[in-house]
């Protein structure tokens, strides 16, 4: 049992945001809010049901009819009044972040700052996107696809939320969005922000709830055009099952086992703290995370040495202190789903350079991991092939440039990869051959305009900037005889 805070300090988050209100929920099942760093309650959440999606998709719907034939310059207004009405929160949202599922802050606030500027990207975006094109008698236009529903991870709700609907709203479409059920407070937060926006009603609706009720009626409905989602591979290869049978368009953000190449020409003093910052990306817990570190055997032994100097700058801890780099995990089950991933690498017969099983020293209260480093490592593993989600790195040794690829490329997953070393043209003909949707070198480094998803397993369909706008259009032929 969780000891519970003062009554006066849980927070009862008992509506949805439908038709331009906020209305009490139909669904009347409550479930709590557990905050990671103490595993204390601070928030309970009454979840919608299907009728709660229904009357959203209605209102979205209606929204459509009008919505569906704004101008460019229409839309464009709205996506500004949007990122200010964002940008007018992004210390509260960073603070829900923080709270709610443990982000650590110097993660959480460029997170939360890349949602809220989402909306003026997909504007500029937008503007430089040619809509109508026309020769002879044919006039060639791109229609949005229609009322969309967008289903969110918990692991950046708010970055989802604005990145989806951003998207959505530039193309022209209305939305019903579903967020994690892990992440009311910060969509509390982001839902009253954007409220002061002033949207055409019907446009936005919000159904907070769980995924096999709420999320499942959004992939079933027949209003519902197209789904936008971020998560898993298993609800992700559902959402395309389920959704066949109305025809859904679909945009998939799945999960990842994203390869680190450091090149034998690389300055390891910088090389590995850069590594280590892709491995433990918002405390393991991202899609992106560099989590298998392709190592020269040549290299090996100054490569683990540099690892174990490195991890002094990457401390466990509060979240909500700055100086914090990795945060507890965010929930019990994930914490559980971590400590089983090391225990198995250990069976599978890798070594701990750093970390193993266990709360840290001191954070025994929340569902803290150790971070840690495995060598010895052979692609074929289970700790190499699988998402583990959490501070966990894989670190595996190859003999040439090819091979290095060759391993980067053995995997399922194709979302992200890193290539780090001196020689910047051998650099880019290494990215140039990995099977993935974006490659950065020599560091993480975002780019609003460049396209985000995966190759293989990691998804379907592109998300920011012109790719994002696109996938809620539609391309309509008009011909005259
Ligand atoms: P999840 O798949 O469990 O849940 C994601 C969302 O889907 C939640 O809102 C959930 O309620 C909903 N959902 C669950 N069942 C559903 C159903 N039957 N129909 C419709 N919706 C349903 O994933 P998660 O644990 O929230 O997030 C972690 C995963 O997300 C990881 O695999 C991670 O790699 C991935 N992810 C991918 C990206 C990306 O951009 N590619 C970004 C972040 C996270």
């Amino acid at each position: 049992m969780n000891a519970l805070p003062q009554r006066d300090t849980i927070k009862a988050l008992t509506t949805h945001y439908i038709d331009g209100a906020f209305v009490a929920s139909h669904g009347r099942e409550v479930v709590d809010v557990i905050r990671p760093t103490d595993a204390q309650v601070i928030a309970r959440v009454t979840l919608g049901d299907e009728e709660d999606t229904r009357r959203a998709i209605a209102a979205a719907k209606r929204a459509f009819a009008t919505y569906g034939r704004s101008t460019k310059e229409e839309r464009a207004k709205i996506l500004r009044r949007l990122h200010q009405a964002a940008s007018a929160r992004i210390d509260e949202l960073t603070a829900a972040m923080v709270e709610e599922y443990g982000g650590v802050v110097q993660f959480a606030r460029p997170i939360i700052e890349s949602g809220v500027n989402a909306f003026l990207a997909s504007e500029k975006a937008l503007q430089d996107l040619q809509l109508t094109r026309s020769w002879g008698k044919t006039t060639v236009s791109l229609e949005p696809v229609g009322v969309a529903g967008l289903i969110t991870a918990w692991n950046a709700n708010a970055l989802f939320i604005c990145l989806k609907l951003a998207s959505a709203v530039a193309a022209g479409c209305t939305v019903v969005i579903k967020p994690s059920e892990l992440s009311s407070l910060q969509t509390a937060v982001l839902i009253e922000a954007l409220h002061e926006a002033n949207l055409p009603k019907g446009l936005l609706n919000v159904v907070t709830g769980l995924g096999n009720v709420v999320g499942a009626e959004l992939v079933r409905n027949p209003d519902v055009a197209k789904i936008s989602f971020t998560g898993s591979v298993a609800v992700g290869e559902k959402i395309m099952r389920d959704g066949a049978e109305t025809m859904k368009r679909v945009t998939l953000e799945l999960g990842g086992k994203s390869p680190t190449i450091l090149l034998d020409d690389a300055a390891l003093d910088q090389a590995i703290p850069s590594a280590l910052v892709m491995a433990f990306l918002n405390s393991g817990q991202a899609c992106a995370a560099g989590t298998r570190l392709l190592v020269p055997k040549s290299q090996l032994d100054a490569v683990k040495r540099g690892i174990r100097d490195a991890m002094r700058v990457f401390p466990v801890g509060d979240p909500a202190d700055p100086k914090t780099a990795i945060g507890p995990m965010v929930s019990q089950k994930q914490y559980e789903r971590v400590e089983s991933y090391i225990r198995k690498g250990i069976e599978e017969g890798a070594e701990v350079l750093v970390g193993g099983e266990g709360h840290p020293e001191g954070l025994e209260a929340g569902y803290y991991v150790k971070p840690t480093v495995f060598v010895n490592v052979k692609n074929d593993m289970a700790i190499a092939r699988e998402e583990i989600f959490g501070p966990v790195l894989c670190v595996i040794a190859y003999d040439t440039e090819e091979e290095a690829i060759r391993i980067a490329n053995d995997s399922k997953y194709g979302l992200h990869a890193a290539v780090i070393g001196t020689d910047i043209q051998r650099a880019r003909r290494v990215a140039s051959q990995i099977r993935a949707g974006r490659v950065v070198i020599n560091g993480m480094t975002d780019d609003a305009q460049a396209p985000w998803g995966g190759f293989k397993y990691s998804g379907v369909g592109r998300e920011y900037g012109r790719y994002g706008i696109e996938a809620f259009l539609e391309t309509r032929a008009i011909l005259e005889a």
